[in-house]
């Protein structure tokens, strides 16, 4: 039998979805003997593949790099699911939408104001992502399969999306978009 080729990525979020995917504890182990990973920020792989099955994307859109990542993601693979609230509704990166200006109050905050030494904007292409001027949910993007809510999203929740993937079934909704642990 053909394993399920599984990604994760890290868009602009804190890594805590990631942290509670990881909570799943032992479980892992089964998820490990069932799927390839194919991509993840927690091994040191480049290049999101083709044809992945199933991606969790962690993390809001918030800078130029994000956005290219996640067009990625939509193009080669089947199922992407929401995964936690920073993609689900932008939650915490999106306070700075608040701001008016764009990014630049946030750059300025960062790099000038609250700099202990070396006062420069980053104005070298590539080396900095150039923030967008407002954080989105990754839907607002690109078409999204599932949601899966939380902050981070409860390690029985990421199981219980995933299990009955595993076996070639949908999860069960609750609600609109939620799902059912
Ligand atoms: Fe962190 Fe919460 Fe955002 Fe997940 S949803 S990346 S835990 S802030």
């Amino acid at each position: 039998m053909n394993k399920i080729r599984f990604a994760t990525v890290w868009l602009a979020g804190c890594s805590g979805c990631h942290m509670s995917f990881l909570d799943m504890d032992e479980w892992l182990l089964d998820l490990a003997a069932q799927v390839e990973v194919v991509y993840t920020p927690i091994a040191d792989l480049k290049d999101y593949p083709e044809n992945v099955d199933v991606c969790l994307v962690e993390g809001a859109i918030a800078n130029e790099d994000n956005l290219e990542l996640i067009y990625q993601v939509r193009k080669n693979t089947k199922l992407v699911i929401s995964f936690g609230d920073c993609a689900v509704t932008a939650n915490v990166p999106a306070m700075r939408n608040m701001l008016k200006g764009g990014a630049e109050p946030v750059l300025k905050r960062g790099y000038l104001e609250l700099a202990d030494d070396t006062r420069q904007l980053p104005d070298e292409p590539g080396i900095v992502p150039e923030l967008l001027d407002k954080v989105t949910p990754v839907h607002e993007v690109i078409p999204v399969d599932l949601f899966m809510p939380g902050c981070p999203p409860d390690a029985r929740r990421i199981r219980a999306t995933l299990e009955p993937l595993l076996k070639g079934e949908m999860p069960a909704m609750k609600g609109r978009d939620m799902i059912k642990f």
